[in-house]
């Protein structure tokens, strides 16, 4: 019995369910494979960062699956349904008899993987799925009345109650037998996402990688509470491309977590409050699980496709570049346009400047997130920006609007992050950086080509409360 495991955004040896299991029952050696997929990826916005992350990982879980005796093939399917078939034929060339992969849960992802099994019925090749990619599977929790939930408080009532019991992590896989079949060389590039000017120095691949960092900010975590929203500060862990690509699991986040939380799960401490944005990771996936329309460009709240989204491209490039005149929006537009990352606290900023203030659609906002991101993930991308958007999932009525000055006064409030990222700011003081009202004297006075104002802040949100209440 030689079995085959299939890669896909799980890019680890260590506490991988598909992984493990394929290794555990066999007896002929294990087999793996990787589905290069370009055609695909481009469809689904996928960066150039995050796609070149992607094969430094593989280069480095081919090694480590090599030491194992496992070899890793790389294959090149343009399409998601090219794939059933080159799989089918790749068992059989290898002489697997079964197949094993973690499941994802999106909807080309599901359309795929469900054809995959639909192929390996008639030669009987059997088929192994794993819960792998979320603490607790999507399915597991809903509402009295058998829902998917679609309020984060309630469903994280119930995950609280079942997270501590998926918080074990699985012992290393087993070592095979070594079987006649080299592994692939690892591409260095693929067609369609070329690295030109990106940073990908500041992600190094690896699980090593992943753990160092993880380890670094065990050390802070308990400041977590009030360092997360503080961008100038390095508060957060910075692990989402290591969870979005799977080269550390979320199991492996929580074990140490609950441990540094004094053995629980809930509570208001940093290590519960990073506690909770694991959920969030897993609320998001449930949400695209159990209202799959949020994976067609749909807004979660139907009633809001009828909104009049302004159509200016003008203003959208201005926001796209960092050039809205709003000092905390644009630094947050530089700081993804330059590392391929942006903190949280100033994507929700962003994200609400575009949908609000411009009034342009979250569509849009989502799509070019998703074109710079390297921890890009459909679930918590969309989840975030309908969120944003007031398409989505807040619990708050569309009113929520975040007022740029009062944000960066707040969060920023010396705005060591804003001039790092915007050093046409530098000789501007902080004062005037957060009052709508003295930046533009402040700026003549320092000389500065720091532009304009886009869009005037009152009458833009104006615009937005009417065109909400309009539905
Ligand atoms: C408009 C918008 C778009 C977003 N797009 C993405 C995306 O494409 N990919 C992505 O991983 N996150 C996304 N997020 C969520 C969040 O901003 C990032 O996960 C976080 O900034 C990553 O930094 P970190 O690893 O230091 O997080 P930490 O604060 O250390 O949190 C730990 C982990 O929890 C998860 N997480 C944290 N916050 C959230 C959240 N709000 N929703 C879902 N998961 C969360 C991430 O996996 C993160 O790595 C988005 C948020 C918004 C508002």
């Amino acid at each position: 019995m030689r079995n085959l495991v299939w890669f896909r955004r799980d890019l680890r040896l260590h506490d991988n369910t598909a992984l493990f299991n394929a290794c555990k029952d066999a007896e002929d050696g294990v087999v793996a494979v990787y589905y290069l997929t370009p055609q695909q990826w481009s469809s689904h916005d996928d960066a150039s960062l995050k796609v070149n992350f992607w094969l430094e990982n593989l280069t480095l879980l081919s090694k480590a699956l090599e030491k194992i005796n496992i070899p890793l093939l790389i294959e090149t399917c343009h399409q998601f349904s090219d794939v059933p078939e080159a799989m089918i034929a790749l068992a059989k060339k290898h002489q697997c008899n079964d197949i094993f992969f973690n499941r994802e849960y999106e909807f080309n992802e599901q359309r795929r993987d469900e054809s995959v099994l639909r192929a390996a019925e008639s030669p009987k090749i059997g088929v192994h799925r794993f819960h792998d990619r979320v603490i607790v599977p999507p399915h597991e929790i809903k509402t009295k009345e058998d829902k998917f939930y679609s309020v984060f408080t309630p469903y994280r009532k119930q995950w609280d109650k079942i997270a501590a019991e998926c918080a074990t992590v699985l012992p290393e896989p087993t070592k095979q037998k070594s079987i006649n079949i080299s592994p692939d060389d690892i591409p260095k590039r693929v067609q369609g996402f070329h690295l030109e000017g990106l940073p990908n120095a500041l992600w190094p691949a690896g699980e090593v990688e992943a753990h160092r960092r993880l380890e670094t900010f065990l050390e802070k975590i308990n400041g977590y509470g009030n360092a997360r929203d503080i961008p100038a500060v390095d508060g957060t862990s910075q692990l989402s491309p290591y969870l979005a690509a799977g080269v550390i699991s979320p199991r492996q986040c929580l074990v140490p977590a609950i441990e540094a939380n004094g053995g629980c799960v809930g509570g208001d401490c940093g290590a519960a409050t990073w506690i909770s944005e694991l959920t969030w990771r897993d609320f998001y996936t449930h949400v695209m699980v159990g209202f799959p329309r949020v994976c067609k460009t749909q807004p979660f709240k139907q009633q809001t496709e009828k909104l009049k989204w302004r159509r200016s491209e003008q203003d959208f490039e201005a926001w796209k570049a960092g050039r809205t005149g709003y000092p905390i929006v644009d630094a947050g537009m530089r700081q993804l346009n330059a590392t391929g990352w942006m903190h949280n606290r100033l994507r929700m900023v962003t994200a609400m400047f575009l949908t609000k203030n411009l009034l342009i659609d979250w569509r849009l906002g989502e799509r070019y997130f998703m074109e710079k991101l390297v921890d890009g993930d459909l679930a918590a991308n969309n989840g975030g920006w309908q969120w944003s958007a007031s398409t989505g999932t807040d619990a708050v009525p569309y009113f929520r609007i975040f007022s740029p000055f009062s944000q960066s006064k707040r969060f920023d409030p010396d705005a060591i992050f804003i001039k790092n990222l915007c050093p046409e700011l530098a000789d501007v003081p902080a004062k005037a950086i957060h009052d709508l009202a003295k930046l533009p004297i402040a700026l003549r006075n320092a000389g500065s080509d720091y532009p304009g104002y886009i869009v005037d802040y009152k009458s833009s949100r104006a615009r937005a409360l009417s065109a909400f209440k309009a539905l």
